[in-house]
């Protein structure tokens, strides 16, 4: 970024700008180089705020939560980076619906189990999911055969043109694991979203939350992730088949694929975004020639990464099917 910019970010934000952040500590994964400019959000009214003023700067804006479905490059990310910690969560009730209403920085699993503890059901998919509401919508997370969208009901966006506005869920035009955010239609931050949940039974519920944590500890590995790396395509399991072609344990330098789920790597130690992007391409590599197809990324690369790298990841993104 340029000493104008950064100054005009100094000017704006006296105590609360950071500079050249390392942003490994931003992630679960735990690589990435440094953002040039770093602000968080402590609530609902600064992220707002910090938004506006670096739209208004006209200086690149990404927004994070937890920063779990992400793999930043070792170069860094140019621009600004907010975290969001904005995380206020109500629960309303409208005649017989009710609501859960939560800030975009507020943790999914925190949503549900409030709303577990009201006796409420519906959110209880979620009670185990990683990552913030904003994270979710923008994704469309989904686990134990939910998604975001099932509970979704409408969200707070601010749009860069249009200011505050309320999306419908037909306006997120929400797909398996995509939203009309993260296909870049459109250029704004999730302030808040709605949810439905139903009355339920509190026992029930937290069975039902009991049994999912023991499948995640049974079946996902320990460790710093981005969780699945990569979509299951149609009638198969991407994790089954990274095991069939022998890369379960696979090593470069220090990342790794699990050895106990093949869709998962880990950053075992100190590993960089480079390794676990040379460990992505060599899955996609051995999995083309063995099944004839590129399996598609579930998480994102952000920040400086070559253009050729983005190409290669794109490819991969759009082509799905007989590579
Ligand atoms: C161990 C582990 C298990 C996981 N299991 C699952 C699973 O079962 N199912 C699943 O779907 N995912 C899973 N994930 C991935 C991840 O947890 C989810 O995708 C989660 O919803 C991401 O939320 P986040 O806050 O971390 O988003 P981040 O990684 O911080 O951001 C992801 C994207 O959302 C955007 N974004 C975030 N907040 C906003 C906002 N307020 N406005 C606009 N854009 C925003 C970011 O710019 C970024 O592009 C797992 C991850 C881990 C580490």
């Amino acid at each position: 970024m340029s000493d104008q910019a950064m100054n005009a970010l100094r000017e704006k934000f006296p105590n609360r700008l950071q500079e050249n952040v390392l942003m490994r500590n931003y992630t679960t994964i735990h690589a990435g180089g440094k953002a040039d400019a770093l602000l968080i959000a402590q609530d609902a009214v600064e992220l707002e705020h910090f938004v506006r003023q670096v739209w208004e700067l006209n200086l690149p804006l990404l927004v994070l939560g937890s920063g779990s479905n992400i793999l930043i490059s070792d170069k860094g990310v140019r621009g600004v980076v907010i975290i969001n910690h904005a995380h206020n969560i109500q629960i309303h009730q409208q005649q017989e619906r009710y609501e859960v209403h939560a800030e975009a920085g507020a943790l999914m699993g925190k949503a549900a189990k409030l709303a577990i503890n009201r006796h409420l059901s519906g959110l209880e998919w979620a009670a185990t999911l990683p990552g913030t509401v904003g994270g979710a919508v923008y994704g469309n997370a989904g686990c134990f055969g939910k998604e975001t969208a099932d509970n979704f009901l409408r969200a707070e966006i601010l749009h860069r043109n249009n200011g505050k506005t309320i999306f419908s869920k037909e306006e997120m035009a929400f797909e398996y694991r995509s939203s009309i955010l993260k296909r870049n239609l459109v250029e704004c931050v999730l302030l808040s979203a709605w949810f439905s949940v139903i009355p339920g039974d509190y026992e029930q519920s937290m069975q039902q939350v009991e049994t999912y944590h023991e499948r995640r500890l049974e079946n996902q590995p320990f460790g710093p992730s981005m969780g699945s790396i990569f979509r299951n395509p149609q009638g198969d399991k991407a994790g089954r088949m990274i095991e069939m072609v022998g890369l379960k344990g696979k090593k470069i330098g220090g990342a790794e694929i699990s050895a106990q789920h093949g869709n998962f790597i880990l950053n075992s130690s100190d590993g960089s975004a480079q390794d676990i992007w040379e460990l992505i391409q060599l899955i996609e590599t051995h999995v083309c020639q063995q099944f004839g197809i590129y399996l598609h990324p579930e998480i994102q690369l952000i920040g400086d990464w070559d253009e050729n790298i983005m190409k290669q990841f794109d490819t991969y993104q759009t082509v799905q099917e007989h590579a």
